[in-house]
């Protein structure tokens, strides 16, 4: 499993060069830099109202005795990002149902599978739904992350109906006394429409096999795409709203800041990150280790890897 520490390279490689040019050494930042620290957030695509307000508020806050500036900018971007709960794959009623969307190429299928790997090394025995209908290959490289990981997968044939899918893998689940659910489904942002259709069908099916499901409905976000993602879920939240947030491949990234952006809009907890490409890549997301590596702190990260 990658660290935290090699997964945020591109962040603090980019990114904590320039910080450590605007925070001097004891911290502080001096009118001039307060320019460049603006310039260093919207880098790492922080949104924009995000870094207005931030740069508002050390500039006007009276300095707190024993706080640098760097330590207030650090606790004010980590109540932005919030703790959430971690997840309790346990809780409520059997089977733990979870739909995943966004869009295609995200990192959808390849997340579905690690979050069934995660749940089944903690004592869960999950099931995989293939949703995704539309694209040829989705249920095929579904099938075959489910052989890899250990663990049973409902397919549909190419162009199947999507809700049909969905319905039949929570099926699977309750007869074969599985306690833990993931549904992959198809994303196709262009035509928003069906989509739009098809994954409220996809839900509404779940609904119907099982009144309360699915529990939940994670997005998997591509972090090397920033400002973008957060439009993208604002798109998906419309359509079904959203109670967790992936970022897939922060290992390829330094513009993931707009998470900032998704977890104050959106108020939707950031809950795991991918940190490469295979099955035991995906981490619950630990948000000190995220700012720290964005504002050049060493601490946490090492603290993460520990
Ligand atoms: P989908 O179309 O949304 O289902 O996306 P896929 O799961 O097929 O993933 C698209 C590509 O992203 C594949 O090449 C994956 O291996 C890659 N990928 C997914 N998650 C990660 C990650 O956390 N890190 C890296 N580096 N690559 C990832």
């Amino acid at each position: 499993m990658p660290s935290w520490r090699q997964a945020l390279s591109r962040t603090r490689d980019r990114l904590a060069g320039s910080f450590s040019k605007v925070f001097q050494r004891d911290g502080e930042v001096d009118d001039v830099s307060l320019e460049e620290l603006e310039e260093t957030l919207l880098q790492a695509d922080v949104p924009a109202r995000l870094v207005g307000d931030l740069i508002e508020s050390i500039e006007n806050e009276k300095p707190a005795p024993g706080l640098t500036r760097r330590e207030r900018l650090r606790r004010r971007l980590l109540a932005t990002l919030g703790s959430p709960e971690p997840v309790r794959w346990e809780d409520g009623t059997p089977p733990f149902t979870v739909l995943i969307v966004g869009v295609n190429g995200s990192g959808k299928t390849t997340t579905a599978a690690k979050l069934a790997h995660l749940a089944g090394r903690s004592g869960h025995r999950p099931i995989l739904g293939a949703a995704d209908t539309f694209r040829a290959a989705g249920s095929e490289q579904l099938r075959i992350w489910a052989e890899r990981v250990g663990c049973d997968a409902v397919t549909g044939a190419s162009g199947a109906d999507a809700a049909a899918v969905a319905y039949d893998s929570l099926d699977a689940a309750l007869a074969r006394g599985r306690d833990v659910l993931i549904v992959d489904t198809a994303g196709r942002m262009h035509t928003k429409g069906p989509l739009m259709q098809e994954l409220q069908k996809v839900h509404r099916a779940l609904g119907k096999r099982a009144e309360g499901m699915p529990q939940e409905v994670w997005i998997v976000l591509d972090a090397t795409i920033g400002q973008n993602a957060l439009i993208q879920a604002r798109v998906f939240n419309e359509v079904v709203p959203l109670t967790g947030v992936i970022i897939a491949k922060l290992d390829g990234s330094s513009k993931a800041g707009f998470l900032f952006g998704v977890a104050r809009e959106l108020k939707v907890p950031i809950l795991f990150a991918g940190l490469g490409e295979q099955a035991d890549d995906l981490v619950p997301f630990d948000a000190a280790a995220f700012v720290d590596a964005l504002l050049g702190f060493e601490d946490s990260v090492e603290r993460a890897e520990a």
